[in-house]
């Protein structure tokens, strides 16, 4: 950390989350002093009263196929650059092991496939029989068809993301400090950022990505349009041996006819920390969470919804029958949603602090993109040119 309490930094980057720490490495690269400011994630999480991040995982699914064309595009940006990233940190977090979306909605499936088409992913269309054939571990329902995404598809770690990120911000001599922020003020040209411990940072711009945490730093009175969501996942313990079986096992979005969660999505088996081997199970819609302001923190201290579990539990045992599972457990994760459906990448009016939020559930793979963007308009004051301001402006709910 700079000794000099006069230095002021370029840009303060306040979230070393998945978009924070993408943006400061962009920044960094186009030559700005860049200071990245968070905390790590807490050791126990039942004890932890501080703020919590959505990256404390080991697999965060990949893929360009989706059915909004903005959100193929966005990954497919960020995808291109993982392996340079990989590369240049000298951290690896991508395993292209494919991504599978199947469906009994067949305007779903043409959906996918028709962005698929439009940005020429490498993807294969397959019946209920292909799948079947293709992938005899899984079962589904009779009628479902499939996208399967071979080259591209596959999974991320965020948690190795945030590394190779963090260490591409001080390859460029530029620094990270672990602390939470709690107080952003303007002093004449410059802000003052103040952490929980009192250290005092001055910068020129400051970026907020904070993920579901965000309003708590930002300052001034109008509520920012974001609803925030709780996620429940379940992960399925295997044995070595079940593990070594699947193997090959890609990715999987399984979208239902019913608008219920709107399906499920399962991660192949990951080698966790605690050294063990989980299948990962979670619902691909959240619910908005009541009050967040009250009932966030004891979220991320919990476990969980216990019912959502219980049905998360007989999708996992539906969609592989044949597969016996060790253990069972549960976590809690949360997500912000707009209200445009887009990321906002802007500057509050009030304070002049720029914002990199609303990751909308879907923000991990395509957090390099997203990181890029939010760099680029703090730069230029504007959005890269294949983009559009508009669609990224900061929108207030209303009183
Ligand atoms: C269960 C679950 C499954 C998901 N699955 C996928 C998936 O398969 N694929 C995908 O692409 N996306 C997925 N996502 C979404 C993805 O994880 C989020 O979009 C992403 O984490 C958002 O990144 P972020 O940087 O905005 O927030 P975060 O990753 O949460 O990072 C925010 C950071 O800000 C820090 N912070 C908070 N307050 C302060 C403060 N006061 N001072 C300093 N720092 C602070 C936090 O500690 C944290 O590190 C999933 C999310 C959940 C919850």
């Amino acid at each position: 950390m700079n000794s000099n309490s006069d230095f002021v930094w370029d840009v303060c980057v306040i979230g070393k989350g998945l978009l924070g720490s993408a943006a400061a490495r962009h920044l960094s690269e186009m030559g700005l002093r860049v200071l990245l400011l968070g905390p790590d994630e807490p050791s126990k999480r039942s004890e932890h009263s501080g703020v919590f991040g959505s990256h404390y995982d080991s697999g965060r699914i990949t893929r360009i196929i989706d059915t909004d064309l903005y959100c193929s595009k966005i990954a497919e940006a960020s995808i291109s650059r993982y392996r340079d990233i990989e590369e240049s940190s000298g951290i690896d977090f991508y395993q292209a092991v494919g991504h599978l979306a199947v469906s009994p909605v067949k305007a779903y499936v043409d959906e996918v496939t028709n962005t698929a088409r439009q940005l020429d992913v490498g993807f294969k269309s397959l019946s209920s029989s292909e799948l079947a054939y293709t992938f005899p571990y899984f079962s589904f329902p009779n009628g479902v068809s499939g996208v399967y995404e071979h080259s591209t598809g596959g999974y991320v770690n965020p948690r190795n993301l945030i590394k190779a990120q963090s260490e591409m911000v001080l390859n460029a001599k530029n620094e990270i400090l672990t602390e939470t922020v709690s107080k952003i003020e303007k002093i004449k040209d410059f802000f003052e950022v103040l952490t929980e411990s009192g250290k005092k940072v001055r910068s020129s711009q400051v970026l907020v990505a904070c993920g579901v945490f965000s309003e708590g730093v930002i300052p001034g009175g109008e509520k920012l349009d974001l609803e925030i969501c709780e996620s429940t996942v379940l992960l399925a313990e295997l044995t070595e041996k079940n593990a070594v079986q699947l193997q090959q096992m890609p990715s999987l979005v399984f979208r239902h006819n019913s608008e219920i969660e709107k399906g499920v999505y399962l991660l192949p088996p990951i080698r966790y920390p605690d050294q063990k081997i989980y299948i990962k199970i979670g619902h691909s819609e959240s619910r908005p969470m009541l009050d967040p302001a009250t009932n966030l923190t004891n979220w991320f201290q919990s476990d969980g919804d216990r019912v959502l579990a219980d049905w998360l539990e007989s999708q996992l045992l539906d969609l592989l029958p044949d597969v016996s599972f060790s253990n069972m457990k549960t976590e809690s994760c949360a997500v912000s949603r707009s209200s445009t459906g887009r990321q906002f990448i802007d500057v509050i009016d009030e304070s002049g602090i720029h914002v990199l939020l609303a990751g909308n559930g879907y923000s991990a793979k395509s957090s390099d993109e997203l990181g890029r963007i939010a760099a680029h308009k703090i730069i230029s004051g504007e959005v890269p040119d294949e983009y559009s301001d508009i669609d990224f402006t900061v929108k207030y709910k209303r009183m």
